[in-house]
């Protein structure tokens, strides 16, 4: 049988790269204005300053105005709370994203619901999920890698509607929006779908077989390569958001990273499938540039509408 196409991830983000930074030039011809993303990072702790470091560059690299909060690890909740009402309150600021996970000692909930609905770029705010999640109702952000995973199932030209989809994981980040977004039906929603939608989780017995059926299957799990070959339905659409760090000693950090899924397995069968890393990891900063464009652009709309 033949192997999969691998879906390039790297290079689909390079090319929606383009389209979004000819965006950024079109609105400040129009409008005089660029838009602009606020990354606040607690503490310096894990990868959250790497990703950080990323973030700020993608907004330089597009002309998108980058503004950045450094706070230390023992900042208390009410000062990390003034800074996000104050760019709430910065009209040069389209979108505002604070980098997860949290210290312990504050409470991740209150500052997600804090961000202004008009600039939840990340999609946490518990009404842009409750939106994504209904009928009728279309969501002002959805959340960066969830959308990512869409965007490439769209670009590589899967068809989604009417197939059957598995999704491994249920986390909020995650998990739930891809689920949604894949079962997302008719207008005003932004992603139509179209999808027949299983949910997978740690209490859900013969995942394999479950797995077996779809043809499209997202993995976000955080379980080095735990689905097989076998797993996999011969032709499916195999989205890999895992990524999990195995020891390797030929590697001057000592780890490599990893997917959820068995990669030179699942090639055999799949008809499509995306590598860890190069495959949904570099859509889900270029789909964080995107968010804060369409932010930006309805605020100019409306205030130009006045
Ligand atoms: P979480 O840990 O929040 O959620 C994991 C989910 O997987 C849970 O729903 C859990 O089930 C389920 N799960 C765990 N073990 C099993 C199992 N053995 N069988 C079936 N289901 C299982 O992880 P995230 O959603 O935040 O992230 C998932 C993965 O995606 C991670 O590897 C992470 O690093 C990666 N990731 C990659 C991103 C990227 O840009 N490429 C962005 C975000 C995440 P239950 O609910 O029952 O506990």
């Amino acid at each position: 049988s033949p192997t999969a196409q691998i879906i390039n991830g790297k290079a689909i983000a390079d090319s929606i790269r383009k389209e979004i930074a000819d965006e950024v030039k079109a609105l400040q011809e129009k409008y005089g204005k660029v838009p602009g993303l606020a990354v606040v990072l607690v503490g310096t702790k894990g990868d959250s300053a790497t990703y950080v470091r990323m973030k700020r560059k993608a907004c330089a690299d597009l002309g998108i105005q980058s503004f950045s909060t450094d706070l230390p690890g023992d900042v208390s909740e009410e000062d990390l709370l003034k800074v996000v009402a104050d760019y709430n309150a910065n009209e040069e600021v389209h979108g505002i994203l604070v980098q997860l996970p949290l210290p312990k000692h504050i409470d991740e909930q209150r500052i997600l619901d804090a961000i202004s609905l008009e600039k939840d770029v990340d999609g946490f705010h518990p009404a842009n999920i409750g939106a994504l999640a209904m009928r009728g109702r279309t969501p002002l952000f959805t959340s960066c890698t969830p959308k990512g995973c869409l965007e490439l199932l769209k670009r590589s030209g899967v068809a989604i509607s009417g197939k059957r989809a598995v999704v491994l994981g249920r986390s909020n980040i995650v998990g739930m929006p891809v689920a949604h977004l894949l079962q997302a039906c008719a207008l005003p929603f932004i992603i139509i779908s179209d999808a027949t939608v299983t949910v997978v989780h740690s209490r859900t017995p013969d995942a394999r077989a479950i797995c077996a059926e779809a043809d499209i299957l997202v993995a976000a799990i955080g379980q080095a390569e735990m689905v097989r070959g076998d797993w996999i339905k011969p032709g499916a659409a195999v989205i890999d958001v895992g990524t999990n760090p195995i020891p390797d000693a030929s590697k001057k950090s000592g780890y490599r990273l990893v997917g959820d899924v068995a990669f030179s397995e699942a090639k055999e069968r799949a008809g499509f499938i995306t590598p860890v890393p190069g495959g949904v990891g570099p859509m889900t900063i270029t789909m964080l540039l995107s968010n804060t464009v369409d932010g930006a652009r309805r605020t100019f709309e409306k205030a130009a509408a006045g």
